[in-house]
Formats: structure tokens, sequence, C-alpha cells
């Protein structure tokens, strides 16, 4: 068989197996791993470094544009930057947000969402669906959405515009349980929520240090465990977005056993940032909102336990980049500053640097967490989120000892700061591959705009 390439002499990591192997590649296909796999048109050395499936992100927002009480604005990733960051980052497949427009067919967003991507991902791409206003019309256009590859609806707790209430709720994952779709909640008590910021914006407590007091942790964990008992009472799987805080993962611990299907997400700001940055002069700490806020420090030790334990079974971005004009206007309040951050470049490595370079998950954990789970979760697997003969060949080599130190300017997002700036990080993605393409390689993007695919994700079939 003539072969593409061969990755020789690395040691493989799956979330099952680590071992010596070589990797050969043909088609955009692995085709075998071993050893005198043949000779490849193209030869990689690996040897001292880690050969991984590529990561995935199932929860970024590229190219959105949002009205936030009444001012439009679009953050600055778009499927092409957003998308370079991620593939210099060791991410190989992301998914974003298809947003229903109030009032508006489901069918008519997914229009909109389609160019954004098709000229520009340089990695395979899919998206969820956010359903805003579960009309009858709207419920009944998502059996045959799942079944053309958006196989996953997402719904907010919170937020005005676009948050559901419980009734709501209920209707939309009626609609995923029979389509058997997982469906992604963002867990924030909406009502609370809106009652303490009225209450803080009449006290003229405005600015970006406020932003925690109005969805304080008792909002993020009461609207879990409601999340939980709504899905339990329709019999269908949950997963919990962007997870923050112990009390949240309570809930989460207490619906897995009573043996439900709750399925969790956390986000690399809640592992490595805390809520002091809010704290930050000059209005600087509206470059760390983000909802749910960041916590007290003593929440990262209950995340990482949860990674291990399996409570949390995935890490996911959530990246929408802003530049810090837009975070730190004067003239904003702390509701009226964009939410987000810019993270698929660094969340991979500093999740390995983090998590096993300091002991804290195994290798094979961070493989099961960065690709294999949300590949299975999000009806990717085994064509992604392994190694595999057979899977995509989305693989990235990664230096263990290769150190670096984050840099805003060193980083292929379009936002001008970047939230983790300083962090020393052991550990970095030396060579990105996709479909057998290397796509990053040191640094160097080496891909077209739009040979990304539009992934036909399968439904839901667990864990
Ligand atoms: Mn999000």
């Amino acid at each position: 068989m003539s072969l593409d390439a061969v990755i020789r002499n690395g040691t493989v990591a799956t979330g099952s197996d680590i071992f010596q192997a070589d990797v050969a590649i043909a088609g955009g296909k692995v085709v075998a791993i071993g050893k005198d796999v043949g000779t490849g048109t193209r030869e990689i050395d690996a040897r001292g470094k880690y050969v991984i499936p590529g990561g995935i992100d199932v929860h970024t927002h590229l190219d959105h544009h949002i009205t936030i009480y009444g001012m439009a604005i679009t953050n600055v990733d778009d499927f092409f930057s957003g998308t370079v960051a991620a593939a210099c980052g060791g991410i190989t497949t992301i998914c974003d947000y298809i947003f229903q427009h109030k009032g508006r067919p489901v069918g008519e967003a997914v229009e909109e969402w389609l160019p954004k991507a098709k000229d520009k991902a340089v990695i395979d791409y899919g998206f969820h669906i956010c359903i805003t206003d579960p009309s009858p019309k709207a419920l009944g256009e998502i059996p045959d959405l799942m079944a053309e590859g958006y196989a996953s609806l997402k719904a907010f707790m919170c937020f005005s515009g676009f948050g559901l209430d419980s009734n709501a709720l209920l209707q939309v994952l009626q609609a995923a349980r029979e389509s058997n779709v997982l469906v992604n909640i963002h867990a924030e008590d909406g009502p609370i929520i809106d009652y303490l910021t009225q209450k803080l914006l009449a006290e003229g407590r405005t600015g970006p240090e406020n932003w925690p007091k109005s969805r304080p942790v008792l909002t993020e964990a009461s609207a879990t465990a409601r999340a939980i008992d709504l899905a339990e009472a329709v019999d269908t799987p949950i997963y919990i977005v962007h997870l923050s805080c112990r009390d949240a993962l309570q809930a989460v611990q207490a619906g897995r056993a009573r043996g439900l299907p709750v399925y969790t997400e956390t986000r690399p700001v809640y592992l490595f940032l805390s809520e002091e940055r809010y704290d930050l002069p000059n209005r600087e700490g509206g470059k760390y909102k983000c909802a749910p806020p960041l916590r007290h420090h003593s929440h990262q030790k209950a995340l990482w336990d949860g990674l291990r334990s399996d409570d949390i079974q995935t890490v996911a971005s959530d990246n929408s980049s802003w530049m810090a004009a837009d975070k730190t206007d004067p003239a904003k309040n702390f509701l009226e500053i964009p939410a987000g951050v810019s993270n698929l470049e660094t969340m991979l490595p500093m999740v390995y640097s983090e998590g096993v370079g300091k002991g804290r998950i195994s290798l094979s954990r961070f493989v099961q967490v960065m690709c294999t789970n949300p590949a299975k979760l999000f009806g990717m697997y085994p064509e992604k989120g392994t190694i595999a003969v057979g899977s995509d060949a989305d693989i990235v080599i990664l230096d263990p000892e290769k150190k670096v130190t984050i840099r805003a300017k060193d980083m292929h997002s379009r936002s001008d700061y970047d939230p983790y700036e300083g962090f020393e990080v052991q550990g970095w993605p030396i060579l990105t591959m996709s479909r057998g393409e290397v796509i990053c390689d040191n640094g160097k993007v080496t891909a077209n705009p739009g040979r990304g695919r539009l992934l036909k994700r399968r439904k839901f079939t667990g864990l």
C-alpha cells in the first residue's frame, strides 16, 4: 500500500492505551499502527513525543453576531482565525452553536450559519442547535435537522431574550427524547440572576466587579439540580455545559448517583482563573467576564477531582473572542460587557500541562476528556476522538518538554489580549494533522481556508 505519511517512533496515547508504535496514514485515514508499517511519502519523527488524537472542542462561538441590550456586536474570531488558532493548539474538530432567532424558523438560522464556516474553516466542524423559542412549528423542524447531522440541541435557563423557563425547557427535552439526541444545558437560574442584577444596577453598582455578585454559586447549583430533575421527568440524557463550581458538581453527582445519564463539561477558565480578576483596576476585570462567572479558587480542586472521577467527562473552551476595548469600555455596565474569552489555542496544552504535567489526571484520562468523550457524546466516534485503524488521521504530536509562556502576540486569535497572559506551560502541540494533511507544523499554519468539512454527526448512543 502506498502511504501518504508515517509518524514514527512516537508514544501513541489513546483514551485506553499508551504504547510505542508507528502510525501509517493513507487517504486521510489511519491504515496501520505498529512496527514495519511501510514507508510514507512524508516521514515524521515523533521520538520522545506523544502522538494523540486531535482535540475536540464541542463548545465554540465563532463569527457570532449578538445583540446585547440593543447593541449589535460581533465577536472577533471567525471560522478562519478561530480554526487556525484551534489547529495551532491541537484541536482538529469543533462544534459551534447555531442560534434560532426568536419567533423565526430554526432552518433559517441553519442557513445563516453554514456560510460562516464553509469557505473559512481549516478543521472539521459540526453544529449544535440552540432553541430559543420552542413553538410547535420550531419543534416540528427538529426531527429532520437532527437526522441531517445537527444531532444535538442547546437551551439556556437564563438571559432574557433566549433563556427558557421550565415549561419551555420540558418541551425541548421532550423533542430531544423523540429524536434521541443530547441537550446541552446552560444551567444558571434566570429569575434569581435577574433579581440580583436589577438590585445591583439600581444601587449604582455597575462595574465588572459586580458581575460575579449578580450570579453567585447558588444560582448555578440550583439551576443544575433543576435541569437534572426536568431531564429525569422526561427520561432523557442531558449535558451540562461549562460547569464552574463545586456546588453545581454536587448536583451532578447526586443525579449520577440516582443512575441518571447526566454528562458534564467544564471550561479552562474555571480550572485556571478565579474571581479576584474582576477586581482589577481600570475595568480590566471586564476582560474576564464569562457566564457563569469565575469562582473562588477553592472550586478548582473540585473540578479536577470531577475530571478524574468521571463526574465531569469533557473540557471545552466556550471560545468567544473580543478585543480588550470591548471588554473594558467604561460606558458599559457589567451586563453590557460581552461575555467570553479567546481559548481555542491554549486549552489543550494548558489542560495537559496543569493536568498531566502536575499529576492531576493521567495521560489517558487527558485524551478521554479532550478527544474521546466529546467524540462519543456527540456522534463523531470512532472517526474522531481516537487513533485506530480506520479512524480519520486527525493526529497531534505533543512535545511534553516544550515550554511556552502564553503571550497574546504569539496566539492566532484576532483578540488583542489573552486571559492567560504570562502563564507558563510545559507540553505543547508541535504538529497537527487533519484527515492526513499537516495543517500546523511548529506553529506555522499550512492549511487552506475552507478545507474543513461540515460533519454529519450521529445521534446519541451513550458514552
Ligand atoms: Mn457558550
